[in-house]
């Protein structure tokens, strides 16, 4: 199935439905992001995190660079008509983009159609950062991030203590293990930081846990590589619901003047950041 199949598709809902490209209008990017998804068939991810927008679902689609190719150029081809612009084509869909065997080749194939059709579109890959934990992936990542291919490294960091970690993202891979891949990644590669702040069965994230996560947040920012730090609330509905709920806005932002807090302490001085209700 590809996005001509698809028409327009106004939400993220049409990835669970088989499709491999998936344009939406995303908040963060602030315009038009076509979504690639190498998981078109079932969610495929090694976290659970308890605000996941991806709903249980099964079909028989499997991932095909080819269709994912054709519907890339197509979707561009689409927003060029209408005058809209392509402000990034992003890796995300429905599981952790790293753990497919799809994952480089369709990343590299989606470069070169941005070079080609969309030079001014970033290539962005939303990831767990668990990746990072296997030498080969870190190292093409490491390549992936600099320029031809030029792509954004947007990294999942929700948590500053194993407590938190296990409890939102609900996964036994070790919380130290990881934060030192994502740290030994950031010292000498850009990369983005994204933050989900939200309830976890009644649960808000402790002062303690806040101010862990805005320490661990400066540490990787130091070297200066932390293009952005990305606070963002749960907007969408999850499978989880209601375990998982918003917290206000002003929880954002105490938990933004928290990690600017830290940011001063550790001497940070170029890493903005963006708060997203
Ligand atoms: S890492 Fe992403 S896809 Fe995986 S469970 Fe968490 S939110 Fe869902």
């Amino acid at each position: 199935m590809n996005i001509e199949d698809a028409g327009s598709i106004e939400n993220h809902r049409g990835r669970e439905e088989g499709f491999t490209v998936y344009p939406v209008y995303s908040r963060r990017s602030g315009g038009l992001s076509i979504g690639i998804n190498l998981y078109p068939d079932k969610k495929c991810c090694n976290f659970d995190c308890r605000y996941c927008e991806v709903f249980p679902f099964a079909n028989s689609v499997r991932f095909s660079q080819t269709v994912m190719e054709s519907g890339l150029r197509k979707a561009i081809a689409r927003a060029a008509a209408r005058d809209v612009p392509v402000k990034d084509i992003c890796f995300s869909g429905n599981g952790e983009p790293s753990i497919s065997p799809d994952f480089a080749p369709a990343l590299l194939a989606a470069a070169s159609i941005r070079d080609e059709a969309a030079a001014g579109a970033d290539l962005v890959v939303i990831s767990n950062g668990t990746g990072l934990l296997r030498e080969d992936c870190f190292n093409f990542l490491e390549g992936a991030v600099r320029p031809p291919v030029s792509a954004r490294l947007w990294l999942k960091l929700d948590a500053g203590s194993s407590e938190w970690y296990e409890k939102i993202d609900g996964c036994d891979i070790g919380f130290e293990r990881l934060t030192a891949a994502i740290k030994k990644f950031s010292a000498s590669n850009g990369c983005v930081i994204q933050t989900m702040h939200c309830s976890v069965n009644g649960e808000s994230p402790s002062v303690e846990e806040v101010c862990s996560w805005a320490e661990l947040t400066a540490e990787i920012a130091k070297p200066g590589n932390v293009r952005l730090v990305q606070i963002y609330g749960k907007a969408r509905p999850s499978p989880h619901d209601p375990a998982c709920a918003t917290l206000p806005s002003s929880s954002l932002e105490e938990r933004a003047g928290a990690l600017q807090m830290a940011f001063e302490t550790a001497g940070v001085r170029c890493t903005p950041v963006a708060v997203y209700e």
